[in-house]
């Protein structure tokens, strides 16, 4: 049959791109010199071709590397980007979506955005053409910064049988999404042999035909790290004459999503996340490749976005905000999520790069948080400890800290700003003796070698007494007095020695009596407090009581069993035993995939158990479980089975319960001597649950227990969590993005501890036919050697947000800073503004994502995690407030009432919004003035 619509030419919108895969089976330095070939190329093409245009693949990298190389063609690019026929961003770098923290994702925008701007704008299309799925809120992200389209391809179900399709966030906002139905290089071959384009046409849209009806055609012709062919204008010139089925057109990618047809009522709606299998692998495995990358994620972020920026915003004076370290810090994150360096299947020399990356953000993240708690700790006389709390909540957590301690005090507890005494426990007491010898005094001089001006063994050198032919320096970790005539002391101990120069003297070094302390204290949102040690007997609420095998502290009972097990009871009465079964299995899978071996074999029955009390209590107790296993050592050659040599391995169960605290510390460790392996810790559930509901990028997802497949990878029901998971009124808290899945029919919940793999992609890989990548050997990937992993587990009746588990991760995941008080001799007890409120985020279940200065405002962001209305209010001092976009351009005025804003937040709503404060800079109160530093936009 034949009708009027076969006959009019197909409109096909050709793409020409690059899929840049910054570093993966090459380390980045390599891959680049082949991206300065090809930007160099496209140069030259969009100068000779007048027909072409070119994407450069959503992301600014690509131009900043190149740049780096040739800083003078910046002005050809802009001129090019300005023209409209070289697309760039507007993201920063292609990141994978699920591994790495909703804010990451923000500020990898924010700045491909701005760089972009740079150069003329960016492209205004969410492009995310090779994310191994998507997550919920992307859409919701998109709008909120202004963009209404998004790209995309991997994780798409089977519901979306067309090339558009409606693309709903958990709180109603949608983008029109353009589905790559074979990826992002569909077209790639399309001009492979220049004398059959005919042929190569006429497939091209036959293939397209069912995906995109009557719609003109996207063809993306590119793929990974390829250049355009030369002459490529001629060539389209050539197959529009040589056939008349298609009308073909070089284009940008914003010039097709620009003039493609608005989305019609019956096209399919998909709301929120995409991890099908359905026609691409998602490649899942990823959430537990290289774990060690995760926790380095996990590390920094969580110490620029909860640490450096709000304590900075709060308590560092408005004109020593530290936005170049920050925005270098940012720089390292935001280059590591990129999809194959987060995802942890590159080779080993990307990994090692990656790693020193994570580690210089949490250098400069952790050194501007102490920095921020050095300024509070000069509010504070010294003796004292000051205690800053990241969270925007008042709450009690654990400051731990090593005070001077008279050896007669036989009870010490905390005094707090108000006079009120809280209990401490003794963790440790310093062995005073440093040194101990003796020589003649005519040796000192060898004496004095040890000391560098004041420093002596890492301490101050306070003073000294003579006692006959004795001489005991007296040192401390402070310094007190702060300054000190030390030459002249050093002269006065030479003489003295040099008086009686064939005697024999003892020298002492001896140090200051000093224990470490723990409590637990209230602390305001976002404020601090101070303590000092007193001898008095103190308050403590929930303490902890360690009774052999049992730790309870009035919320949570944990029982260790015979079997290293362990039971937990929460005081409303939830209970759950067995917890903790480590079950390790073969893993002949690769940095994608997790895949078992054909004949495989389950360790989940130790052969000892061990079992003591590390710590008592009343603030901390902590009972050590020791299980010693036999784990095979390896996977057989050919992958079908599990080694007969076995590799005994002890894994180490830290239980810890800390006062008033519903949930209990873990921390898994053991020295890994095995490979192609996967070990998982199990938490049987108190009710059976169907689902899971865990913490994502600005989400709770709800996920089952099967995924969709169809693209011959099996679809495991393993997910990425990043905060915490939660099902059958168990709650994981996480560190750092982990990898969950809910099994044994919805009984249990699996942990994965590690996973130890050997190849980027196995060609045989059990459980996917597709390869992901080259099998190239990645030997690290094994993780041999000590490995630790921590998390915590909250039990409680209800669904998560009745059990108050957001409040519960927010407690886990922040611990309070503790900094000596280093105030001049004239600052008091107590301090001035200890105890007083900063700024505060009221509402169940609604986070901060964000605090931090910008443009003379400080701005936060905060996400509501419910799929119902709530109300928040964000209070401290503020004069004045306004909405702000996703990359804090500003909106409407805010009213501000008594110093708050009440946030009417919808469902799932992700905010953000500025405010001038009423300052408080280093303990003087100043109104901000008014006709201060305006935003510029
Ligand atoms: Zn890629």
């Amino acid at each position: 049959m034949t009708s009027a619509a076969d006959t009019r030419p197909t409109t096909i919108h050709l793409v020409p791109h690059t899929h840049w895969d910054r570093e993966w089976y090459r380390p980045f330095q390599s891959f680049r010199m082949q991206l300065v070939d090809l930007v160099d190329r496209v140069l030259d093409m969009l100068e000779s071709e007048p027909g072409f245009a070119f994407t450069l693949d959503g992301q600014l990298a690509t131009i900043d590397d190149y740049l780096e190389i040739r800083p003078q063609q910046a002005e050809r690019l802009r001129g090019h980007v300005r023209s409209g026929r070289l697309a760039i961003g507007p993201w920063q770098i292609l990141m994978d979506e699920f591994l790495v923290s909703g804010e990451t994702l923000v500020r990898n925008l924010e700045r491909g955005w701005a760089r972009a701007d740079d150069f003329g704008g960016p492209m205004r299309v969410g492009y995310l053409p090779d994310m191994f799925g998507h997550v919920a809120q992307m859409p919701q992200l998109l709008r909120r910064a202004g963009l209404a389209d998004a790209v995309v391809w991997r994780g798409v179900p089977a519901a979306v049988d067309r090339h558009a399709f409606r693309w709903e966030s958990p709180d109603g906002s949608w983008v029109r999404a353009e589905y790559l139905p074979s990826g992002y290089g569909n077209a790639a071959y399309l001009f492979a042999v220049p004398d059959r384009l005919d042929a190569a046409a006429h497939r091209f849209v036959e293939w397209a035909r069912p995906w995109f009806g009557d719609d003109p055609v996207l063809a993306m012709y590119g793929t990974d790290h390829t250049a355009p062919v030369p002459d490529l204008a001629a060539l389209v010139s050539r197959l529009n004459e040589v056939q008349d089925a298609s009308d073909m057109r070089i284009a940008t990618l914003a010039h097709y999503i620009g003039s493609a047809p608005a989305l019609t009522p019956e096209v399919p709606c998909w709301r929120g996340e995409m991890r099908s299998g359905a026609r691409a692998n998602v490649l899942m495995g990823v959430a537990s490749a290289r774990i060690d990358i995760k926790q380095a994620a996990g590390r920094a972020e969580t110490l620029l976005e909860r640490y450096a920026e709000p304590l900075s915003a709060i308590h560092v004076a408005a004109d020593a905000w530290p936005d170049e370290f920050l925005r270098l810090a940012w720089g390292k994150v935001i280059e590591n999520s990129a999809h194959d360096s987060i995802c942890g299947c590159s080779v080993d020399p990307v990994v090692d790069q990656v790693l020193v990356r994570f580690a210089e953000a949490e250098q400069i993240a952790g050194t501007l948080a102490r920095r921020a708690a050095s300024a509070v700790a000069g509010r504070a006389p010294r003796g004292s400890v000051v205690v800053l709390n990241p969270t925007p909540a008042r709450r009690e957590g654990l400051v731990e800290s090593e005070l001077l301690v008279p050896e007669t005090w036989a009870d010490v507890a905390f005094e707090l700003p108000d006079g009120s005494h809280v209990a401490t426990q003794e963790l440790a007491r310093k062995e005073p003796i440093l040194f101990d010898q003796e020589l003649r005094g005519d040796q000192v001089d060898e004496l004095f070698r040890r000391f560098h001006g004041r420093e002596v063994f890492d301490h101050a050198w306070n003073g000294y007494r003579i006692d006959g032919h004795e001489i005991t320096f007296l040192v401390d970790s402070d310094p007190d007095p702060a300054w000190l005539d030390v030459d002249g002391l050093r002269a006065e101990v030479v003489a003295a020695m040099r008086s009686a120069p064939d005697e024999t003297w003892r020298a002492l070094i001896v140090a200051s009596a000093r224990r470490t302390l723990a409590a637990s204290v209230p602390v305001p949102a976002l404020g601090w407090t101070a303590v000092r040690a007193v001898e008095a007997t103190g308050e403590l609420a929930n303490p902890v009581r360690v009774d052999g095998r049992s730790m309870r502290n009035g919320l949570l009972t944990v029982e260790v069993a015979e079997d290293g097990t362990f039971s937990l009871t929460a005081a409303d009465g939830t209970r759950t035993e067995g917890v903790g079964r480590i079950e390790e299995g073969g893993d002949v899978g690769d940095s994608y995939n997790y895949g078992p071996p054909p004949a495989d074999r389950i360790i989940d029955v130790s052969e000892a158990v061990s079992v003591t009390t590390e710590l008592e209590g009343p603030v901390r107790g902590r009972i050590r479980v020791s299980r010693a296993y036999r784990w095979p050592a390896s996977a057989q050659p050919d992958g079908s089975a599990r080694s007969d040599a076995v590799e005994p391995t002890d894994v180490v169960t830290e239980v810890e319960l800390r006062a008033g605290e519903p949930f209990v510390r873990l921390a898994v460790s053991f020295d890994n001597r095995s490979e192609d392996h996967r070990v998982r810790f199990v938490v049987p559930l108190p009710r059976r649950s169907a689902v899971s509901h865990a913490e994502g990028q600005f989400a709770v997802v709800e996920r089952g227990m099967t995924g969709e497949g169809g693209y011959h990878e099996e679809p495991l029901a393993t997910y990425p969590a990043h905060g915490w998971v939660d099902a059958g009124g168990i709650a994981l808290l996480l560190d750092h993005l982990s990898e969950y899945e809910l099994t044994d029919d919805g009984r249990a919940l699996a942990l994965t501890v590690l996973r130890s793999i050997g190849l980027i992609s196995r060609n045989d890989n059990p459980y996917r036919q597709d390869p992901a990548g080259p099998e190239i050997a990645i030997p690290n990937a094994q993780m041999r050697g000590r490995w630790r992993m921590t998390f915590a587990i909250a039990p409680h009746a209800g669904d998560w947000a009745d059990g108050g588990v957001p409040a519960a991760a927010e407690r886990y995941r922040h611990e309070l800073v503790g900094a000596h008080g280093s105030a001049p001799a004239d600052v008091t007890w107590p301090p001035d503004g200890a105890g007083a409120e900063a700024f505060a985020l009221e509402s169940d279940a609604v986070e901060l994502s964000a605090l931090r200065r910008r443009d003379g405002w400080v701005e936060a962001r905060v996400v509501n995690l419910t799929s119902e209305s709530r109300t928040a209010v964000l209070r401290g001092g503020i004069v004045d407030a306004r909405d702000a976009s996703l990359r804090g351009e500003p909106g409407a005025a805010i009213e501000v009432t008594e110093g708050a804003v009440r946030l009417d937040l919808g469902p799932a709503e992700v905010r953000t919004v500025q405010v001038r404060r009423r300052e408080t800079a280093a303990g003087r109160a100043e109104m901000l003035d008014a006709t201060g530093p305006r935003q510029n936009g």
